[in-house]
């Protein structure tokens, strides 16, 4: 079997990913088994740079095809903030509730109609001698003023699905992935892996 290594040390996109893979005939790692490999500095401009830049950088060091995915959150009326920076909104060390606290108070008086927003997700799947394809998944929504729901993680309690009634951190994990970002990047990534990974 094919080895393939998810390149984040995000646990609920790890999570996410490894739930769509289940069923592939690839032996998938994470960064967890791998400690020795370095931080990636996240600094390019756009998230396909960032996804490439993690996907590539992996993939050349430890011999293994490799999955990266990078991704955030683009509201209208702040012009696409917090977009690449969505992990350091609120600092480079800002936990989520730290990032939706500030989001929370940039947004304070906006009114509905002028919260909109969308999640964007590149994956990129690069192998060790260099080539890179990358898959490119959106969902759109609506900013809530307070937090609603458990589930996820990341801006998920503050993200309305219009069509779903619910904040994307009321939806259980299946159907998360059916109608999220990186659930459409993944399902795209899904069916271009190639077939010699089975047994
Ligand atoms: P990065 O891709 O590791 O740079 O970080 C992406 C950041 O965007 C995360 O830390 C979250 O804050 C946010 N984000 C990306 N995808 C999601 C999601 O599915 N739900 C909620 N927040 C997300």
């Amino acid at each position: 079997m094919n080895s393939l290594i998810v390149a984040t040390r995000n646990m609920g996109k790890l999570l996410e990913i490894k739930k769509i893979l289940e069923g592939v005939h690839y032996r998938i790692y994470s960064l967890a088994d791998f400690p020795d490999l370095p931080e990636i500095e996240e600094d390019g401009a756009t998230f396909e740079q960032n996804a490439v830049k993690k996907a590539s950088t992996i993939a050349k060091i430890s011999g293994i095809p490799t999955l990266a995915d990078d991704s955030g959150l683009v509201v209208d009326v702040l012009g696409g903030r917090p977009g690449v920076f969505s992990a350091r909104y609120a600092g480079p060390d800002a936990t989520d509730e730290m990032n939706n606290a500030k989001l929370i108070e940039e947004l304070r008086g906006v009114p509905v109609e002028r919260r909109g927003a969308a999640f964007h997700c590149v994956i990129a799947l690069c192998l060790p001698e260099g080539a890179c394809t990358t898959f490119s998944g959106e969902l759109r929504g609506t900013i809530l003023e307070a937090p609603q729901g458990r589930e996820g993680f990341g801006y998920d309690p503050l993200f309305f699905v219009d069509e779903e009634g619910v904040s994307l951190a009321e939806l259980p994990l299946e159907r998360k992935n059916r109608l999220s970002h990186r659930g459409k990047a993944m399902e795209l990534l899904k069916k271009n892996l190639p077939r010699d990974g089975a047994e």
